[in-house]
């Protein structure tokens, strides 16, 4: 027999109703993204890109961004396949962009707001990625979106490179849920966007107004505050509005207690860190919707992270 926490093939995630509820791996390299199937992913909800753009005095041509995407879909054998554009802040220098010198990094140009001042870079990984074949099991989302304006530019970039590569299949294109304007516009976001991913890292540093680097703050900085949760119950509920699926890959998504309370506030899929995948995917299996509604529901109502973890901790003592 192989190990208990090991999965021989990646078995489908189903809550004890019958809802599927897919448990993919945040990846960043090829190793990883191996790894993540051995672990029962399936697939991977983010692959964070910067890993190829960063530590070298040079972009990474389209050949070798293609050859790095291409591995990444072969070793997940067919599951889905989540990349994410270039995520790079201005505290993440890159020698090949000149970006200016900023007193507050993390409200600069990060993200999108990167892509738009690089169009040339974003066009670029655009044409890597639709090159993958199949490219039917990749999906692309776009990190940092704050007004509905970035993500219609951005589309209207895809259509151009796909159009030009004659690709023809449906390709969909999201958004990361990550800034709390975003949330503001999520029904509007939703009806133009193919899905949403909910970074609770970013969204919990914007919500609560603490940089998530601040170790002073750190054991300040949870993203099952009662704040945060209430602006993926937001996003989620506008998504659901708007046939719009709504995943986590933040860093919540990686912690058992947070999971049925987002199955509850209507998040449709997770994206976890490997190592915990195989616990995440056995306690969802545990689990109905009316139990996490519950949840979800109490934890919105009450006054801080320490409560909902406490609330959690009594109904689950074994977590
Ligand atoms: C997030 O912000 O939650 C996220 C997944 O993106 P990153 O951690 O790469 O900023
Ligand atoms: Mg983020």
């Amino acid at each position: 027999r192989r190990a208990a926490n090991r999965e021989a093939a990646p078995i489908d995630c189903v809550m004890a109703d019958g809802t599927r509820l897919p448990v993919y791996a945040n990846v960043g390299s090829v190793a990883d993204a191996a790894r993540g199937l051995a672990f029962g992913a399936e697939g991977s909800g983010l692959l964070r890109t910067e890993f190829l753009f960063l530590d070298r005095p040079t972009a990474p041509t389209e050949a070798e961004q293609q050859a790095e995407y291409q591995a990444i879909a072969d070793a997940l054998r067919g599951k889905p396949l989540t990349i994410r554009t270039l995520d790079i802040g201005g505290d993440k220098p890159l020698p090949y962009l000149k970006q200016a010198a900023e007193e507050n990094p993390i409200l600069g140009v990060r993200g999108i707001r990167v892509s738009r001042r690089r169009p040339d870079l974003l066009r670029q990984q655009f044409r890597a990625i639709l090159k993958v074949t199949p490219v039917s099991v990749v999906r692309i989302m776009m990190p940092m979106i704050a007004d509905i304006g970035e993500l219609r530019w951005a589309k209207g970039i895809f259509e151009e490179e796909k159009a030009a590569l004659g690709v023809t299949a449906d390709v969909p294109l999201g958004i990361m849920i990550e800034v709390p304007a975003a949330v503001a516009m999520a029904d509007k976001l939703a009806q133009e966007a193919d899905f949403f991913s909910i970074g609770t890292n970013d969204l919990t540093q914007y919500v609560l107004a603490m940089d998530r680097g601040n170790t002073e703050l750190a054991p300040e900085i949870d993203s099952l505050h009662p704040a945060v949760l209430k602006t993926i119950g937001d996003a989620a509920a506008a998504g659901a509005r708007h046939g719009c699926p709504v995943g986590v890959c933040g860093g919540l998504a990686s912690e058992l207690p947070a999971a049925p309370i987002l199955i509850g506030l209507g998040v449709t899929s997770l994206s976890a860190t490997r190592s915990g995948i195989p616990d995440l995917k056995a306690f969802i299996r545990t689990l109905d919707k009316g139990t996490c509604r519950a949840v979800a529901e109490e934890a919105l109502s009450l006054d801080s992270a320490a409560e909902v973890r406490a609330m959690v901790a009594r109904r689950w003592p074994g977590l």
